[in-house]
């Protein structure tokens, strides 16, 4: 790297996978600027559990000197995983989760509290908030320049497109969109479960609970605050409601036709689909092509969702922090920008088209194509 000046790096969006990159650099001295289109930290619920996996999720976090604070806010009794039977709500003898790639150690942790963790351990200023980024050009003397929302520009020697499954900063390496999977999960939830919802969270233990049959699935997760969270997941088309004749934002229809998708099912498991409190939340599940690739240009790259997104197996955000922590690492130890980005992409693309099969594969088995 230049030996009087560092390199200007613009992170772009504060999920796991930018926020390690940015902690990584930071740690090491160099300048980071982070880039995020949410008004501030607070701006909205950021969801479920994640389990951190030794080799990916929590090699980062070694990486960024969280491990330890990591520890302190996980939950290592959620990684127990249990399948039961949809017709009898039996457990029955699993070999264990579908992602678990034989570790054993994948404590749980909320991406709240990991998020707050990362941005905890950032200097002060190193998020813009309310910053939005439309696109990106390569100016082709290996720096790029970034286009806001509100019209301003601001150059870079690297721009690092952290932001997600509908990256802005994707179509300046790659034409590649994602692509609906014909599954969609719909999130419900249920607060103060050990005293209002005592049966069900017996039922879900302490961990995931799974129940699967005809390309129907439900996934019911425990969180911390005494909360569980669900995924329902059918095969259909993205507009399933049209058929289904049911407004989004009608709870009781919504219900309705859930309990009518899930009919013959246990009773205690259609539990899952009528006491929850609140809203049923669609979540398309959509997946970018494999494998995963670009021609290199210089002073752009991806990590994360905005380079690979895949079906949510367990993967995803451990390896959006797996792809920061190298990149970061790249960047203080090859000899220029250019060289690191490079080496980042040369490991990190094999290693997502790998995955992201693997994933394809997986969804495959869980919720089987109708007549496969
Ligand atoms: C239902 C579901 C369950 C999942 N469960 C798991 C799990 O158990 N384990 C696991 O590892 N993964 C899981 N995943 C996948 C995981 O959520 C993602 O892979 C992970 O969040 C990707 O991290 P990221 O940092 O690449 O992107 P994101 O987390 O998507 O973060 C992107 C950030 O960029 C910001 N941004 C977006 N556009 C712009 C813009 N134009 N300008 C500025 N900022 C922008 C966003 O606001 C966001 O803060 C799940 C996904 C889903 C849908």
């Amino acid at each position: 790297m230049n030996a009087t000046r560092h390199p200007r790096i613009a992170v772009v969006g504060a999920g796991p996978g930018g926020l390690v990159c940015a902690r990584v650099l930071q740690r090491h001295g160099r300048p980071v600027t982070v880039f995020e289109r949410e008004a501030s930290a607070g701006a909205r619920p950021q969801g479920g559990s994640l389990d951190m996996h030794g080799g990916t999720g929590q090699a980062a976090l070694r990486a960024a000197g969280l491990l330890d604070g990591f520890r302190a806010l996980s939950r290592p009794e959620s990684q127990e995983w249990r399948l039961l039977d949809p017709a009898t709500a039996a457990v029955l003898p699993a070999q264990g989760p579908p992602d678990d790639h034989g570790e054993e150690d994948r404590p749980e942790i909320d991406r709240g509290q990991l998020r707050d963790l990362l941005l905890d351990s950032l200097t002060a200023g190193s998020v813009r908030w309310d910053r939005a980024v439309s696109g990106v050009t390569p100016l082709g003397d290996g720096t790029g320049r970034l286009l806001f929302a509100d019209g301003t520009t601001e150059d870079f020697d690297l721009v690092i497109g952290a932001d997600g499954a509908w990256s802005r900063v994707r179509p300046a390496l790659s034409d590649a969109v994602p692509g609906y999977t014909g599954i969609t999960f719909i999130e419900a939830g249920f607060d103060d479960c050990d005293t209002r919802h005592p049966d069900l969270a017996r039922m879900v233990g302490a961990g995931t609970m799974v129940a699967g049959a005809d390309s129907k699935v439900l996934f019911a997760q425990r969180n911390s605050n005494d909360h569980i969270r669900v995924y329902i997941g059918f095969r259909g088309p993205e507009d399933w409601q049209v058929a289904a004749g049911v407004e989004l934002g009608d709870t009781a229809a919504v219900r309705a036709h859930l309990l009518t998708m899930f009919n013959g099912w246990d009773e205690r498991l259609l539990a899952l689909l009528r006491d929850n409190d609140g809203a049923f939340i669609p979540r398309p599940l959509f997946a970018l092509p494999v494998p995963p690739t670009w021609e290199h240009v210089p002073g752009v790259t991806l990590l994360g969702d905005a380079a690979h997104l895949m079906p949510p197996l367990g993967l995803g955000a451990n390896l959006a922090m797996l792809d920061g922590a190298e990149l970061a690492r790249a960047l203080v130890t090859e000899p220029g920008v250019d060289d690191a980005v490079r080496a980042y992409e040369s490991v990190m693309l094999p290693r997502s088209a790998e995955a992201a099969k693997g994933c394809a594969e997986g969804l495959a088995h869980l919720l089987p194509p109708t007549g496969a």
